[in-house]
């Protein structure tokens, strides 16, 4: 098959060997290659973020049965710049013989750019509200078709409007960084979420196999964020502290998201009121 290529079409073609060929112009601007450096190369040297082998043994597994894959690929330039394409991958057949490949796609970065600023919170870096409402309903509707926990873990950082009162308000930017980072790092499977749910709240979602696990990750939040040691001086504990309502349910006990999001912020709410730095547990 001949492909028309013109000024942006982003096309790549192979030997049998994945050996490179022919590469536009376009995919040459965009991957920051010459194509004087790319052709007879292995296509390999334009992975530049180590894709995973399960990627690759997907569209393997379609091309060696003669079929198209269609995919979207993530991908960094050579000057580390992320970029999106969305692709096709053909097998060029020769009198029924497989005699190459051809990669054709389309530059997707922008509108990626885009969906992630929508779900994104500028100052941490986290889910945003908007985000979280897709994905806790997402989350509650997954969890009634498995057998495990559904953890719904609600923080607010403690006398916050006080710090922000003591130490102004980038040194309060600066406490919510740090306590998103302490989420972000603890969280990182892929059915893990963190989000900022407002202000100074946050929240996280995640299943495990036992209920005990929930509480104890909850827990474990909350020293790592004492942990941190920021100064909080008009605070009688000291320190930049966090209070925590915990709910945990499993397919047999979980209610709406309306409901669930109620039942820990009531605990948020009792942890508050009876003393703050501390983790209720939702009944
Ligand atoms: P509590 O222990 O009851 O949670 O008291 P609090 O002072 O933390 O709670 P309150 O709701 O009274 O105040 C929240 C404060 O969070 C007030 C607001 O100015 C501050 N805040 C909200 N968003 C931001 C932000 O993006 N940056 C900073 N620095 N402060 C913020
Ligand atoms: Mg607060
Ligand atoms: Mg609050």
């Amino acid at each position: 098959m001949k492909w028309k290529v013109n000024s942006k079409s982003m096309l790549i073609t192979t030997n049998k060997k994945g050996r490179i060929t022919e590469v536009s112009n376009a995919l040459c601007v965009l991957t920051g290659f010459s194509a004087v450096y790319l052709l007879g190369k292995n296509f390999r040297v334009l992975d530049r973020i180590k894709t995973s082998k399960s990627v690759y043994q997907t569209i393997w597994n379609n091309l060696k049965q003669g079929k198209q894959c269609s995919c979207e690929i993530k991908n960094k330039n050579i000057n580390d710049e992320l970029y999106y394409l969305k692709s096709t991958i053909y097998p060029n057949i020769r009198n029924e013989k497989v005699i190459g490949y051809t990669f054709i796609a389309e530059d997707i970065t922008d509108k990626k750019r885009v969906e992630y600023l929508s779900i994104t919170d500028g100052l941490t870096n986290l889910y945003n509200r908007r985000h979280f409402n897709d994905i806790f309903v997402q989350e509650i509707n997954r969890i009634q078709r498995n057998n495990k926990y559904l953890v719904f873990i609600m923080l607010d950082v403690d006398f916050f409007k006080l710090y922000n009162d003591t130490y102004g308000h980038q040194k309060g930017d600066e406490v919510l960084v740090n306590v998103a980072t302490v989420l972000q790092k603890n969280t990182k499977r892929a059915s893990d979420f963190v989000f900022r749910l407002g202000g100074e709240e946050f929240g996280v979602l995640f299943e495990v196999d036992k209920f005990d696990q929930g509480v104890e990750f909850a827990m474990n939040l909350m020293k790592t964020i004492k942990a941190l040691h920021i100064e909080h001086q008009h605070f009688s504990k000291g320190i930049i502290t966090v209070s925590v309502g915990v709910a945990i349910k499993n397919k047999s006990t979980v209610p709406n998201a309306d409901e669930l999001y109620k039942l820990a912020d009531d605990a948020l709410y009792e942890a508050k009121n009876t003393g703050r730095d501390k983790l209720v547990m939702s009944q």
